[in-house]
C-alpha cells in the first residue's frame, strides 16, 4: 500500500539540568519538599531583587550542547519571555530568544529492531531558561480552590529543539530514548520524567499527496504527554486525526493559526486548548539585570575532551569490535556505562563476545534484579564469569550444568572450582565418556540397528541412559560418540 500522507514531527524537549541550586537564586532544587518551602525573594520575583546565573547551570548546558553536536556562539544572552500566569509571579519567564547559548547540531538514531535506517535529526537550538512554579487547582478534588507551588520556580532548563525531521512516531520514541541515554551518560539530568525534569512537546502536521500536489495541513502542538509511550500514542492519534480533518475541510497550512492540543492518555485523543500564541505576543527583550555570557572556543574543546565516550562511539565499538548485534548492543548500553565496563573485561576475558553478552544481558541482569543490587556489588566478579564461559567451552564444566554452577557461584560467592566443587560436578574426561558409549551401545542393539536404518533420533535413549548413569556427561558429545562408533563399527 502506497502512504497517502508522510507524517512530519519536531519535538520540543524540556531537561531539568541536575544542579543542586536553581538558575538564579541559591534556593534548592530538591524534588518532593513541602510546597513554597523553597523559594526567595529573587525566585518569586520581589521588586528589587537581582538575578545572578549559576554557573554550574552553564556549564551543564554546555556540556549537553556539545554532546548534541551543537555550534557553541561565543556570546549568549537572556531575554525576558512575558506572559502573565498564576504559576509565574514575574510575569516573565527569563528565557533565550534571538542569541540562545547553542544551535545547529544533530542527534543520530537507529532503531535496534532494524525498522529504519539509521538517521540524523538536526538540532535547530538548545537554549537555558528557568522553570514556572506549579498550579495545583486540578488535583484537589471537590473544591473549586486553586493553589501555587513555587518550589519549581527558577529551576534551570535546557529547552532542546528538533527541526521536524521525524517521520513516525516510532522515529519520535527512538530519538527521545536516544536523547535520554545521551543526558544520563553524561549526567546532566536524572531525566525523571514521573518528576518533571524531562518534559516533551510534540510539533506535527501532514505532508499529504493531492493530485495538484504536496499540501501541509496545519501544525498542532501536543502538550501533556507524562512518558514516551504517551508521545507514541498521542503522535499516531494525532497523524490519524488530521488525516480525517483533511479529508472534511481541505483546511491548510496557513488557513489556521497554530493549535494547542493537550493528550488525554486515558481517553487516548488530543483535545484543542487554544490557538498558538506568535513569539511576537511574548514581547521578549533583553533582560537588562543580567549580564551577556561569553564562552571561548578553549572552554567548548576542554569540555568536549572531558565528556568521554558518548552512547553512539560505545555502540558503534561494540558492534564493529566485539561483533554483537545491533540490539544486544543496545541492550547492554542501556544497562549504563559500568555494566558496558563489567562486560567488556568478560568478553576480553574468556575470548568469546557472543556468549559474553548472553550471559551479561540475561544471567548477569537477572542477578542484579534479584539480588537488588547493582554491578559493582554483584558476587560474580567479571574475571570469574569470564572463567566460567571459558570453561564451558573447553569442556571442564558440563555446559548442561553451566547455570547451576553459576547459581552456586552467585549464592556461595565463590568460583568456578568451588562451585563445581559444591555442586559435586566433576568434568568427565574423554576416555570416560567413549567407555561409558561402548558400554550402552553394547548393551543396546536394537539402537544401532535403528540408526544404521535411518532412525538417528533412536541414539536419544541411549543419552537418557547415559545422563542417569553420570549427571556430569554432555548430551551432545554422548550423541557423537555414539554415532561416531556406530559408523565406525563394522
Ligand atoms: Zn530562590
Ligand atoms: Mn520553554
Amino acid at each position: 500500500m502506497t502512504e497517502l500522507y508522510t507524517t512530519i514531527i519536531g519535538l520540543e524537549v524540556h531537561v531539568q539540568l541536575a544542579t543542586a541550586s536553581k538558575l538564579f537564586c541559591g534556593c534548592s532544587t530538591r524534588f518532593g519538599a513541602e510546597p513554597n518551602t523553597q523559594t526567595c525573594p529573587v525566585c518569586t520575583g520581589l521588586p528589587g531583587t537581582l538575578p545572578v546565573m549559576n554557573r554550574h547551570a552553564f556549564e551543564l548546558a554546555l556540556q549537553t550542547a556539545v554532546a548534541l553536536n551543537c555550534e557553541i556562539p561565543a556570546f549568549t544572552k537572556w531575554d525576558r519571555k512575558q506572559y502573565y500566569y498564576p504559576d509565574l509571579p514575574k510575569n516573565y519567564q527569563i528565557s533565550q530568544y534571538d542569541l540562545p547559548m547553542s544551535q545547529h547540531g544533530h542527534l543520530d538514531i537507529s532503531d535496534p529492531k532494524g525498522g529504519f535506517e539509521p538517521k540524523r535529526v538536526r538540532i535547530l537550538r538548545a537554549h537555558l531558561e528557568e522553570d514556572a512554579g506549579k498550579s495545583l487547582h486540578d488535583e484537589i478534588a471537590g473544591k473549586g480552590d486553586s493553589l501555587i507551588d513555587l518550589n519549581r520556580t527558577g529551576t534551570p532548563l535546557l529547552e532542546i529543539v528538533s527541526e521536524p525531521d521525524m517521520r513516525s512516531s516510532l522515529e519520535a520514541k527512538t530519538f527521545l530514548n536516544e536523547l535520554k541515554l545521551l543526558l544520563t551518560y553524561i549526567g546532566v539530568s536524572d531525566c525523571n520524567m514521573q518528576e518533571g525534569s524531562l518534559r516533551v512537546d510534540a510539533n506535527v502536521n501532514l505532508h499529504i499527496d493531492t493530485p495538484q500536489g504536496k499540501v501541509a495541513t496545519p501544525i498542532v502542538e501536543i502538550k501533556n504527554m507524562n512518558s514516551f509511550r504517551a508521545v507514541e500514542r498521542a503522535l499516531d492519534y494525532e497523524a490519524q486525526r488530521q488525516w480525517r480533518e483533511w479529508q472534511e475541510t481541505k483546511r491548510k497550512l496557513g488557513d489556521a493559526p497554530k493549535q494547542t492540543r493537550g493528550w488525554d492518555d486515558v481517553a487516548g485523543v488530543t483535545r484543542g486548548q487554544r490557538s498558538k500564541e506568535e513569539s511576537s505576543d511574548y514581547r521578549y527583550f533583553p533582560d537588562p539585570d543580567l549580564v551577556p555570557v561569553t564562552t571561548t572556543s578553549t572552554e567548548v574543546d576542554s569540555i568536549r575532551q572531558s565528556l568521554g565516550e558518548l552512547p553512539a562511539t560505545l555502540r558503534n565499538r561494540l558492534e564493529t569490535d566485539f561483533s554483537l548485534s545491533a540490539y544486544d548492543a543496545d541492550v547492554l548500553i542501556k544497562q549504563g556505562r559500568p555494566i558496558v565496563d563489567y562486560y567488556f573485561v568478560v568478553a576480553e576475558e574468556s575470548g568469546d563476545t557472543k556468549a559474553a553478552a548472553n550471559w551479561v544481558t540475561q544471567d548477569i541482569l537477572r542477578t542484579l534484579k534479584d539480588l537488588n543490587t547493582t554491578i559493582d556489588a554483584i558476587p560474580v566478579p567479571a574475571a570469574a564469569l569470564a572463567d566460567l564461559i571459558r570453561k564451558i567451552k573447553s569442556g571442564d564444566v558440563p555446559s548442561p550444568r553451566a547455570r547451576e554452577v553459576f547459581q552456586a557461584m552467585v549464592e556461595n560467592r565463590c568460583d568456578v572450582a568451588a562451585a563445581m566443587e559444591k555442586l559435586g560436578i566433576a568434568a568427565v574426561d574423554e576416555s570416560e565418556l567413549f567407555a561409558l558409549c561402548q558400554k550402552l551401545l553394547a548393551a543396546n542393539p536394537k539402537t544401532i540397528a535403528d540408526v544404521r536404518a535411518g532412525k538417528v533420533q533412536a541414539i536419544g535413549a541411549i543419552i537418557g541412559q547415559a545422563k542417569k548413569q553420570n549427571p556430569n556427561v554432555d548430551p551432545t558429545r554422548i550423541r557423537e560418540i555414539c554415532l561416531q562408533l556406530i559408523e565406525a563399527a563394522p
